[in-house]
């Protein structure tokens, strides 16, 4: 039976595994959060998370799951007037258009089938209208396994809509892909620690522009919360606006070095290896679900070409081995499955969960 005490090794697309040394990070002391020890730690984690994102502008620590950041985005930096291009791909991309709308902002939608990406000329052709002021995007859609070409789109955008501000959704993308946030030009990116980082879940990193923070100070009814321009009074400080998980900022600054000390280039190339080594043993079982041009060097969706009992499949391999893989998110949750390899995950690990798949399907 499953028990919460004997919890199994995830291969799901978040959380993900986390190993023993970074859970050890988490049960240190709390230290005050407005004396001059937590600030250094503060300062320490932004300084590496601005090396692993490649930007000097502001990277900001939020007690959340990635989830406020959605909202955050669209809060402070879109007035009542304005209205945003949400760019909808599969299940997160079109949640943040929900959100759009629950936040009581006009929007309008950039549609393509789940599985097939947002392309700089379909973007190129909504935003020649001049309409928007915003355009959403998911980096890597966690639902269909594919990532959109967000660098193209930057040199499309730059090029042709420097005004138009830049929301990304890189919660399974940040770490496991390239993001040169200043380079790229965009204006709010974020990702809750339990994808990529490998870090138990319940905070998220944000990185914001100058421009979408200085934008935010002329936009009315930006809450308290998530306030940017708190934030980035109380970042002045190497301080949060509100008392902040110090477990969590102890481990991601354990993290943060773990990863410019291993060097991102290295760091992504062992995400493309995992996800080759994925992708290669699908196509040859099964299919992969999105276009393979485009598919997410994190996760791999898999479509269930084979018609398997993925729960059946899942529940044998706890039972068998305590390690759980991802079921289809939503709509696609019997027609594909998901294997997360990402974070701390390594290429053994997948080798090791593809055998084990491969036993029960025969
Ligand atoms: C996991 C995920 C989210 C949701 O993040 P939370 O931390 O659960 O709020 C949003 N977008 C994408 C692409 C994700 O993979």
């Amino acid at each position: 039976m499953p028990d919460w005490r004997n919890p199994p090794r995830l291969f799901i697309p978040g959380p993900v595994f986390v190993r023993e040394d970074v859970l050890k990070q988490l049960a240190r002391p709390p230290l005050g959060h407005r004396a001059k020890e937590y600030s250094q730690l503060h300062q320490e984690t932004v300084e590496l998370l601005k090396k692993v994102l490649f930007t000097q502008q502001h990277v900001f620590l939020c007690t959340s799951s990635g989830s406020a950041i959605w909202e955050a985005a669209i809060r402070n930096c879109v007035g009542p007037a304005e209205t945003v291009l949400a760019t909808c791909c599969g299940a997160f991309s079109d949640k943040w258009a929900d959100v759009v709308r629950l936040c009581g902002r006009n929007v309008d939608v950039l549609k393509v089938e789940w599985g097939q990406p947002i392309t700089p000329e379909l973007l190129d052709a909504r935003l020649a209208t001049g309409k928007y002021a915003a355009v959403t995007l998911v980096y890597s859609e966690t639902s269909t396994g594919l990532a959109n070409p967000v660098y193209q789109i930057a040199e499309m955008m730059k090029a042709k809509y420097p005004e138009v501000l830049v929301f990304v959704d890189a919660v399974s993308a940040m770490v496991g892909m390239p993001i040169h946030f200043d380079q790229l030009g965009w204006d709010v990116a974020f990702a809750s620690v339990q994808k990529c980082f490998g870090i138990p879940p319940g905070f998220t990193v944000a990185v914001v522009s100058n421009r979408a923070l200085e934008k935010s100070k002329t936009i009315p009814g930006r809450g308290y919360y998530l306030n940017f321009e708190l934030w980035a009074e109380a970042a002045q400080k190497n301080q949060t606006l509100v008392t902040p998980s110090i477990p969590h900022i102890y481990a991601l600054r354990y993290q943060a070095e773990r990863l410019v000390n291993e060097g991102m280039e290295n760091v992504w190339r062992r995400h493309q290896q995992m996800a080759d080594y994925v992708r290669s043993w699908a196509k040859e079982r099964f299919a992969l679900f999105c276009d393979e041009r485009y598919a997410s060097n994190t996760l791999t969706t898999i479509k269930n070409t084979r018609g398997i009992n993925v729960a059946q499949v899942i529940a044998a391999i706890q039972a068998k081995h305590n390690t759980v893989f991802g079921n289809g998110y939503k709509k696609l949750k019997d027609i594909t499955f998901r294997i997360a390899h990402m974070g701390d995950i390594t290429l053994e690990d997948v080798r090791q969960l593809t055998q084990w798949i491969d036993q029960e399907i025969g």
